[in-house]
């Protein structure tokens, strides 16, 4: 399957069975912003859930927060954003396509000339209609500005946060003081972020309102770690880390590689950045980026607050400007990775099967509950009555809209580990004087294995393979195989 392909065949998928939605769709869409349908909430809650745990509660040396969007319009100035937070934008006097400069032929060149002011667009085509009359690049900047109260005017202006990091460091202290944390330690973040892209696209992989989940990792500069600084063995830390977090929640290794920033890429306030990069369908790029950003964050809000913001170092006696270690990924094009990484097409029994092999922990539903014959209102009932009792632990699903083959293909086709069934052995048939057998049968997304199970061991055996993680194979050994 080529990669366009796949690319097409998910976004429909993802619309169909209610993953994503172009957002304001009855009106035509609203440009590059998306909404999260039934599936899609659980999945992107999913994956923040797995994030948080991870980078947080599981953690000792790493504190959550969750700031307001709306700040102090100061920050921005002192953050950089105001001043440089700007895309080359161009126009094309000819068919009045936009383009960032760096999307035209000889794109890489033409941005260092821009950064330089030596830009020349005379001789490069458009890369729409082809024509040479691109107009000058204009200086614009991707944050959203709005006004707070009801006069707009200049004193009023707010922006719309188009990253979570600042909410962060300027909380540093009420952390710090709140927490008594001692170096190192981070921060965690995860919010909304918006950001007025010149050329969105490619699905939820640039969009002008989606989510980061973000880590400020303060490190004693002073301190070494390793043989060598802190914060460079913090960096290579949470680069590891994070490329781990990605792998074991189902992206192939194959698929994801780190990009070093070199040169003109690495910004001026940054020691070293690491991007990790996934081969997405158009090609490698970024899913995430992790930078040593040095004292620069804390020391320019110091600058424009007036707050001393450093920690003091009992041991050596003298007040510090951490260093910044940021692991800052998007929640939508991790979403993204995982959808694409677990997409399959398969063919069984010469039909052919569309399955989300999703890490069970990431799965929207983790349990589906299918009665064999909807005629039978005993089946129906232990149906309901297994769904009522499962779903307090594990998010589960009853289904009787079709036949069975059918709603097993629904819930491979949105990544549901696993399949309950009742069927006539489970209830036993009353008129027939047949007491049932009170076993369900239970089948694995994956292989399509089939075992059957008591129902009062049913808890035991999902605590098992959802909670503790136990292979299937393992957990399968001890029950009978039921028939495919
Ligand atoms: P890009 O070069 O792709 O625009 P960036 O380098 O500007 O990204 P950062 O500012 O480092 O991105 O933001 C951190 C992360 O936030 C990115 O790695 C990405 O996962 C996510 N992100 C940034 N911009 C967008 C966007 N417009 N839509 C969705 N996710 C985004």
């Amino acid at each position: 399957m080529s990669a366009p392909d796949v690319a097409e065949k998910l976004t429909s998928l993802a619309k169909r069975r209610g993953f994503v939605f172009p957002s304001s769709e009855i009106y035509g869409g609203a440009g590059a912003t998306w909404d999260y349908g039934p599936l899609g909430v659980e999945l992107k809650n999913n994956v923040k859930r797995s994030w948080w745990r991870a980078m947080v509660q599981l953690r000792e040396d790493v504190v959550g927060l969750d700031a307001a969007i709306l700040m102090h319009p100061r920050v921005w100035e002192a953050s950089g954003h105001v001043e440089n937070f700007i895309d080359p934008l161009v126009e094309c006097r000819n068919c009045r396509k936009r383009f960032r400069i760096d999307e035209l032929p000889d794109g890489a060149r033409l941005m260092d000339a821009w950064r330089s002011g030596t830009a020349d667009l005379t001789s490069t085509p458009c890369p729409n209609c082809g024509e040479k009359k691109l107009a000058d690049p204009r200086r614009f900047n991707l944050m959203f500005k709005t006004f707070v109260g009801p006069v707009e005017e200049t004193a009023a202006v707010a922006w719309l946060r188009p990253e979570t990091a600042q909410g962060i460091f300027v909380n540093f202290e009420n952390v710090q003081q709140s927490t008594r944390r001692r170096l190192p330690f981070g921060i965690a973040q995860i919010g909304k972020s918006f950001r007025n892209e010149i050329t969105p696209g490619n699905f939820i992989f640039r969009s002008r309102e989606f989510e980061q989940m973000e880590i400020e990792f303060f490190v004693n500069p002073h301190d070494r770690l390793e043989g060598r600084p802190a914060d460079e063995a913090w960096h290579d830390r949470w680069i590891a880390d994070c490329q781990a977090w990605f792998t074991r929640y189902g992206l192939d290794p194959a698929n994801v590689k780190l990009h070093e920033h070199l040169g003109d890429e690495l910004a001026h306030y940054s020691k070293r950045t690491v991007d990790l990069l996934y081969r997405f369908p158009m090609g490698w790029n970024e899913l995430m980026g992790i930078a040593n950003r040095t004292d620069f964050d804390l020391k320019q809000h110091a600058k424009f607050s007036g707050k001393s913001l450093t920690w003091f170092d009992e041991e050596r006696k003298e007040h510090v400007v951490p260093f910044v270690i940021e692991p800052s990924a998007g929640v939508d094009r991790a979403l993204l990775a995982f959808l694409l990484d677990a997409y399959r097409e398969e063919e069984v029994r010469g039909e052919k099967r569309v399955v989300l092999r999703f890490h069970p922990e990431l799965a929207p539903i983790k349990i589906a509950v299918l009665p064999l014959l909807k005629k039978r209102p005993e089946i129906v009932a232990a149906g309901h009555d297994l769904r009522h009792r499962l779903t307090r632990r594990w998010l589960t699903l009853y289904d009787d809209t079709a036949a069975i083959g059918r709603l097993y293909r629904r819930q491979d086709e949105v990544g549901t580990p696993y399949c309950v069934t009742v069927d006539v052995k489970t209830v036993g048939d009353p008129e027939k004087g047949e007491a049932g057998d009170g076993k369900v049968t239970i089948r694995e997304r994956d292989t399509m294995q089939q075992i059957r199970v008591p129902i009062a061991e049913l808890e035991h055996v999902f605590g098992r393979l959802l909670d503790a993680g136990t292979p299937w194979s393992e957990v399968a050994a001890g029950y009978p195989r039921a028939e495919g």
